[in-house]
């Protein structure tokens, strides 16, 4: 608080000041001068004075003899009077010349005024000095209607996409928002709508909040950024009132971004009444969608905000003209690790034996926050062991560090786990990959996500909305792969397969009861659907037929998932060999993109049902 101590010392300023000038009118009195009253009235009446100046009661005496003397007179009397009084003639006191000059005005006002003012003026010093503190926490105190933003000036701790390592895609979607706060007329003649939200989504550590920062430094603008959790405090009607404040404050700094950090704070799915219904809460997420709102097609502000929960989301932030921009940060894979920990490494004298390539492989799962943490720790070991230079071992060391960190154990894998992931893998996209009717496999990674092991995505040719029979089942037995692979590679089971196979139930359910897709039941459909906002989103099937028809239901389902079974058996069993080089090379690269995997399994002859 450098303006109290601002306003403390211009007080004691003051006061040094008025202390000196008192202290100089108020001199202790002289020596009163050469003599003394009844000495001058001896000198006058022997006629040996012949001037006398007054000046206040201080007397200049001018003798004959070309002598000046100092004396001074009483306060209350006048000179004459007192000389008389001393028995000086009339006549002896007609011969001196007798001289009044003017105390000073100044210094008479001054001796009249500062000894009454100096203690007022001390106790209005000390009033102003204290009420100044007492404001200073004044304001603190009611300020919480304004938002406590962090601005971050451009050219300070500018961060570009260079300090972002990997996240390719991610970048090359933003390099898009760089361009229109780069150039917004560009944009804005040819009648173009700029996106306003852009909702990053993906785990803790993933470098949103880094990338946010990477697209306000190459547009060079302010960036403006708040944790959604600071909008909300025990008082109702914050919250909205800072995202006025903050959307307010960065319309004035214009073209700016806004920035807000985990929005799942406030942006969960209001009305579920889960987690509790927070109305706090969902003021402030409206007072956010209204600003959203009322942003202009030419308001150059762009409001960007991060969350690793996407899935709990109010579909609302989602809508068109808000969050309508959503890019996903996944985690990293070996070589998007290995940037990442060159990128670190770059202030961290290294020595020639530490193979970052190496680090990488050893570190699945580890997500670009661990991987700046992790190389910190091997510095902090080399540190500790008076070394000037990290080497491997330490770095090596510092893996174990970081993975027994509590939070991470459960994301991060032993190679045995590794080896398993990369079958279950396999199997998934080597049954797609097998099946005329399936969508080709556009990635197939190892990496973990969220509580899954890894994944094999698949993504269809052509956009169809009306999806076959045949393309269902395709997708069953795609779903079987994973469990099959694990079993037939390892006689064994893990609890990685059982998502899969709650999926495949469902499926299999839906074709039965909402597709009428069951040669035995025909075209009908059960079970009617609501949605039950205590429940969440989740569907709540009521329940409108009999026993018998449910027992029947079953034995369908039952049939289309042993269906998918025995296919998935089929292909893993005649195509082992297939499946252990796509495990080998997921254990080696851990991501494979649809190139490299169909390069990989070369011309499969699809096997037909
Ligand atoms: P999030 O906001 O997704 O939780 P952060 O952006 O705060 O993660 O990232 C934390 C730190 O991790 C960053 O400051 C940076 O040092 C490091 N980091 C994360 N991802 C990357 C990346 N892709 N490239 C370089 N550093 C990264
Ligand atoms: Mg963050
Ligand atoms: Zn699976």
């Amino acid at each position: 608080m450098p303006k109290l101590y601002k306003n403390f010392l211009w007080v004691v300023l003051i006061l040094f000041g008025l202390t000196i000038l008192t202290s100089s009118t108020y001199e202790p009195a002289k020596p009163s001068g050469d003599i003394n009253l009844s000495q001058l009235a001896e000198k006058i009446n022997a006629g040996g004075v012949e001037k006398i100046i007054v000046a206040g009661n201080d007397l200049e005496v001018h003798t004959t003899g070309e002598e000046i003397l100092r004396a001074r007179k009483e306060p209350e009397a006048g000179l004459t009077e007192t000389l008389s009084n001393l028995k000086v003639s009339a006549s002896a006191l007609s011969g001196v010349e007798i001289e009044v000059k003017e105390e000073s005005t100044a210094s008479f006002w001054l001796g009249i005024l500062i000894p009454t003012l100096l203690p007022l003026l001390i106790i209005i010093g000390i009033i102003w000095f204290t009420t100044q503190r007492a404001k200073g926490g004044m304001n603190q105190a009611f300020s919480f209607g304004r938002a406590n933003v962090k601005r971050l000036q451009a050219s300070k701790d500018r961060v570009t996409f260079n300090d972002v390592a990997g996240l390719k895609e991610a970048k090359q979607e933003l390099a898009e928002i760089v361009d229109f706060l780069k150039s917004p007329k560009k944009y804005l003649d040819i009648g173009a709508k700029i996106p306003r939200g852009v909702l990053l989504m993906g785990y803790p550590g993933t470098g949103k909040t880094l990338l946010a920062r990477a697209v306000a430094g190459e547009a060079n603008v302010p960036f403006f950024h708040i944790s959604a959790s600071e909008f909300v405090e025990m008082f109702v009607g914050v919250g909205a009132a800072r995202v006025r404040d903050l959307f307010e404050t960065a319309k004035k700094a214009a073209p700016a971004i806004i920035f807000i950090d985990e929005i799942d704070a406030i942006g969960r799915e209001r009305g579920t009444g889960l987690g509790g219904g927070h109305d706090e809460r969902e003021q402030t997420l409206n007072q956010i969608l209204v600003e959203m709102d009322g942003f202009e097609r030419d308001t150059k502000l762009i409001v960007m905000a991060a969350t690793n929960r996407a899935d709990v989301l109010d579909s609302a932030l989602l809508r068109p003209g808000r969050f309508d921009r959503r890019i996903i940060l996944d985690a990293p894979d070996i070589s998007e690790r290995e940037s990442i920990l060159k990128l670190h490494a770059k202030n961290k004298p290294l020595e020639t034996d530490v193979d970052l390539r190496k680090i990488a492989q050893r570190t699945p799962g580890f997500s670009g926050a661990d991987l700046a943490n992790l190389l910190n720790e091997a510095a902090i070991f080399a540190a500790q062991k008076n070394k000037k230079t990290v080497n491997h071992q330490d770095v090596l060391d510092s893996i174990e560090k970081v993975m027994l960190g509590p939070a991470r154990s459960s994301r991060i894998v032993s190679p045995k786990q590794k080896e398993i992931t990369a079958y279950h893998e396999a199997g998934h996209s080597l049954v797609a990959a097998s099946l005329k009717e399936s969508d080709p496999v556009h990635k197939v990674s190892i990496v973990a996500r969220g509580n899954a092991g890894g994944y094999t995505l698949k993504l269809p040719s052509e956009d169809n909305n009306l999806k076959t029979k045949s393309q269902f089942m395709a997708d069953l037995a795609v779903m079987m792969g994973g469990y099959v692979a694990e079993k037939l590679t390892f006689g064994d089971l893990t609890t990685g397969a059982s998502n899969d196979l709650e999926n495949a139930s469902s499926l299999a359910r839906a074709l039965v009861t909402r597709y009428g897709m069951s040669e035995k039941i025909g075209p009908l459909t059960f079970g009617k659907t609501n949605e039950m906002s205590f429940l969440g989103r989740n569907l709540v099937a009521e329940k409108s037929y009999s026993e018998a028809m449910a027992i029947k239901i079953d034995e369908e389902v039952r049939k289309f998932i042993d269906d998918a079974h025995k296919t998935a058996i089929k292909i893993i069993t005649s195509r082992k060999k297939l499946l252990k080089e796509i495990a080998n090379a997921l254990i080696e690269k851990e991501t494979l993109e649809q190139e490299e995997f169909y390069a990989l399994i070369g011309d499969l002859k699809p096997i037909l049902r």
